[in-house]
């Protein structure tokens, strides 16, 4: 038998485990010109939340399957361009096994990096750091950055690219164990921990005396207006995503920080990752060779087995997370 996970209910604020249903079905039949995959690795990220409502286009539809990048493996071919046990990754369904005539589909070896780091740190979330802190970001040695969700999956390898570019780099993350790591592993040279810190503004001014030059921001909310009240004269902000609002059920009323935009010169820019998809054979060779010269290391946080799915994604808003949180089918 086959599982395929189905979103039964659109999720009113923090989604739960009964928003989502595992339906049982007998595996497909595969048909000619296609592929019998298998799932291996699932990834989960905080940017399903939004398919997950009516407003985000295109939306995940009731009672039809929940889909994000996958690494599977062709268990049948019946389509010229790929062999049984080739591993592929693509934009799939979470089921563990499916049928795909192949488009999107690109092969991947585990020779120069583990399966799984295809969805992490060669995949979307370590590109979405590489591209936005050097190109929005332009950090210079000396500057000062600051990295917001910086235990994460994106915010773990932004800071440590922050440090290859020779900056001085600062990151906010929920728990102390998670700011340890982020000292000890990752290689930043501060660390604040948001949930014990009363004025996150005062915690910030005194680990950067000299002000923010980069801010790369993960989560919005009132981190960032702490994090944009620190900011130096011509400082660039990398606007990645906005977490800590996803799960709103109403608009939150912060700040009016544009005066600040104006008074100080800042330069504030947003992206998505698809508008660098020209560019992403020459990120995931950076990063790679990076990986190799023990310049850059990763973390991921792997639940095991299918059924796991609603609880790793409801994590990611619990933090739950140390990297980037897969399921291990
Ligand atoms: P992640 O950081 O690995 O996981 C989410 C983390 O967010 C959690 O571990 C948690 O860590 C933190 N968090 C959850 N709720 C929070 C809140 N209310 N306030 C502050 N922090 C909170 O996820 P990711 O995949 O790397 O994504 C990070 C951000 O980048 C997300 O906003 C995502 O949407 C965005 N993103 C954007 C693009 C793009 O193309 N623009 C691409 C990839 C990702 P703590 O324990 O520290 O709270």
């Amino acid at each position: 038998m086959n599982k395929v996970l189905h979103l039964k209910s659109r999720p009113n604020g923090l989604p739960k485990a009964t928003d989502f249903e595992i339906i049982e079905q007998q595996i497909p039949v595969n048909n000619l010109g296609e592929l019998l995959l298998k799932s291996i690795y699932i990834s989960v990220d905080p940017y399903l939340r939004g398919k997950m409502s009516k407003t985000y286009s295109p939306p995940f539809e009731l009672n039809e399957p929940v889909a994000s990048k996958v690494v599977a493996r062709v268990i049948d071919s019946k389509n010229e361009s790929f062999t049984a046990g080739d591993y592929v990754i693509g934009y799939l369904n979470w089921a563990e096994y499916q049928l795909s005539n192949g488009t999107g589909l690109s092969k991947i070896d585990n020779h120069d990096a583990s399966l799984s780091a295809y969805l992490g740190v060669l995949g979307t979330t370590g590109l979405s750091a590489y591209f936005a802190l050097l190109d929005i970001g332009k950090p210079k040695p000396g500057d000062t950055l600051v990295v917001s969700g910086a235990a994460g999956a994106v915010g773990s390898i932004a800071g440590q690219i922050g440090k290859i570019s020779g900056c001085r780099v600062i990151g906010i993350a929920g728990t102390d164990e998670k700011t340890e790591l982020l000292k000890s592993k990752f290689g930043f040279d501060d660390a604040i921990n948001y949930k014990t810190t009363p004025d996150i503004n005062a915690a910030i001014k005194a680990v950067c005396p000299n002000g923010v030059d980069v801010y790369f921001d993960n989560v919005g909310g009132e981190i960032s207006d702490a994090v944009i009240n620190n900011l130096n004269n011509n400082a660039r902000i990398a606007v990645c995503g906005s977490i800590s609002n996803y799960n709103d059920t109403e608009t939150q009323i912060g700040p009016r920080l544009l005066p600040l935009v104006v008074y100080k010169r800042l330069s504030i820019r947003g992206f998505l990752i698809a508008d660098y998809a020209d560019k992403f054979t020459e990120g995931v060779s950076q990063l790679t060779a990076w990986l190799k010269d023990g310049k850059l290391t990763y973390s991921e946080t792997v639940m095991e087995g299918f059924d796991q799915l609603p609880e790793a994604f409801i994590g990611l808003f619990e933090g739950r997370n140390e990297g980037k949180m897969i399921v291990k089918v």
